[in-house]
């Protein structure tokens, strides 16, 4: 404790407050079901009840945290509300939290295995679970040729891939002499708007990003990978990298993974497998099916942030063989030089990922599968793809009401077959309602109604009472009529 003047918060104040922010989230989690789902605050809302200048004088934590209450919750959408069924969830749990706040207590900066060796060594160790856990290929363990590493996002780790695939396909000319005009990526036009990012932040380009046909279930046509590949040949292009997905953001579709992988490695191609939300399902081994093919890929990632209990950010990203990563990314300045990397014994994850600092994300991911226990991680990936299969269930049996594409785990796709206006108008109403949150996308042209079954609390009941809502207000919306 320091003994001159200061003005930081003393450790028995920190014991106090952190006490009363532990019972603040605790309440929350209590409450959040009264809260409408989706903020009702307009745009600049927010802003014009903060004070125009930052205070002089400290404040005490108390005005802190009742201006939490009453100026930040109203600009809240609560994703941690189990009424929450939108986008993809981003579910969090008790011990994530937990973990999270320990890591910011730590402070640690983890970029060197030499900055805290336990910061790098736990996170190797968590992802080598993990890859028994999903029952992953074994090149993904660090005691083989490959590993993992925490990224923020799996955007991340897609720019990641990309990295490694350019450098690869070019022998290592990219970085030395700038990305020349002819490496071609391919992923289906379902694939999340991530990998096109990556291709322009990798300097490959738009143009050089091939979106390859779908089939009738949205996934990517293999056939037609191959052809495109073949055509890009003959016009002397560079094929660089496909990017499958696992489970796509608009409808979860899954890419055929053991067909590509064949032509991807018949052509020398690096193969990234993007299974952001539906990567946690591989815990059961009734759904590790779409893991099937998973032999061919260079590099695969999901998200513990989406649907495994791990607060936001969390994203596993494995590849295949570490020395391609890290001879894309690693550039060492003396200042990082140190004894421990250069006896080339420890792992530094500088290398691994675009930022050079890193936060111990490893410490909430070990907390929450030690806290769950694979057996309790099953239990609530099974409870949602059954509350979703049950909700798609309702859909079929309602004649108003039609799916829109196969629901094979815990995303349901659906529309009332009065139109894409009804639609909107029947997303607007319920949205509003605050009673839940649904999100939309288009198939086949189509407006569809997304409702995503993945939030930590969300129970049966909530379930229920979503679809007795979708069902009262198009109740209403038809009685409106006019559509
Ligand atoms: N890939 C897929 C399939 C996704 O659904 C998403 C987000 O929903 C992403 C990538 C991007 O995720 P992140 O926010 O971790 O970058």
């Amino acid at each position: 404790m320091p003994n001159e003047k200061s003005y930081h918060m003393s450790i028995e104040e920190f014991r106090r407050n952190g006490r009363a922010a532990i019972d603040w989230i605790a309440d929350y989690y209590e409450r959040i079901e009264s809260f409408p789902v989706l903020s009702r605050v307009q745009p600049g809302e927010i802003r014009a009840s903060l004070p125009a200048e930052a205070p002089m004088q400290g404040e005490q934590f108390e005005s802190l945290l009742s201006d939490v209450e009453k100026l930040i919750l109203p600009g809240i959408t609560h994703w941690q509300s189990p009424n929450f069924f939108a986008f993809f969830p981003c579910n969090a749990s008790a011990p994530a939290i937990l973990g999270d706040l320990l890591s910011s207590g730590l402070g640690i900066q983890g970029m060197l295995w030499a900055t805290s060796p336990a910061a790098t060594e736990l996170e190797t160790h968590v992802l080598d679970w993990l890859v028994q856990m999903l029952a992953l290929p074994e090149k993904f363990l660090s005691s083989a040729t490959g590993g993992g590493v925490i990224q923020d996002s799996a955007s991340s780790a897609t720019l990641c891939a990309i990295l490694a695939a350019r450098e690869r396909a070019t022998g290592y000319a990219s970085n030395k002499h700038g990305c020349k005009g002819d490496l071609i990526a391919y992923a289906s036009p379902q694939a999340h708007s991530s990998i096109e990012k990556a291709v322009r932040i990798a300097g490959l380009g738009d143009q050089n990003l091939r979106h390859i046909e779908v089939d009738a279930n949205l996934a990517l046509r293999p056939e037609a990978l191959a052809a495109q590949i073949a055509l890009d040949r003959q016009a002397g292009k560079v094929p660089c990298i496909v990017c499958a997905t696992v489970g796509t953001t608009s409808s979860n579709a899954l890419d055929p993974l053991p067909q590509i992988g064949r032509i991807a490695r018949e052509h020398g191609i690096w193969l990234h497998v993007d299974s952001a939300m539906a990567g946690t399902a591989s815990l059961c081994p009734e759904f590790r099916y779409i893991n099937e093919g998973l032999e061919f890929a260079d590099s695969y990632c999901f998200n513990p942030h989406k649907w495994m209990f791990t607060n936001f950010d969390c994203d596993c990203f494995y590849v295949a063989r570490r020395k391609e990563l890290i001879d894309a990314l690693s550039i060492l300045p003396d200042y990082l030089r140190n004894k421990a990397t250069e006896s080339g014994a420890v792992i530094d994850y500088r290398d691994w990922q675009v930022p050079l600092g890193r936060r111990f994300r490893a410490l909430k991911l070990w907390f929450v599968i030690r806290h769950y226990g694979v057996e309790g991680l099953r239990y609530h990936v099974r409870r949602h793809v059954a509350l979703a299969q049950q909700l798609a269930s309702w859909v079929q049996r309602d004649e108003r009401f039609e799916l829109a594409a196969p629901s094979p785990l815990n995303l349901v796709c659906f529309r009332h077959r009065a139109g894409d206006a009804f639609n909107e108008a029947l997303l607007d109403a319920l949205n509003r309602s605050g009673d839940l949150y649904v999100t939309h996308t288009k198939l086949h042209g189509r407006f569809i109604i997304r409702f995503c079954v993945g939030q930590t609390y969300t129970e049966s009941r909530h379930v229920e009472r979503a679809w007795e809502r979708i069902g009262e207000e198009a109740a209403k919306l038809e009685a409106r009529g006019g559509w």
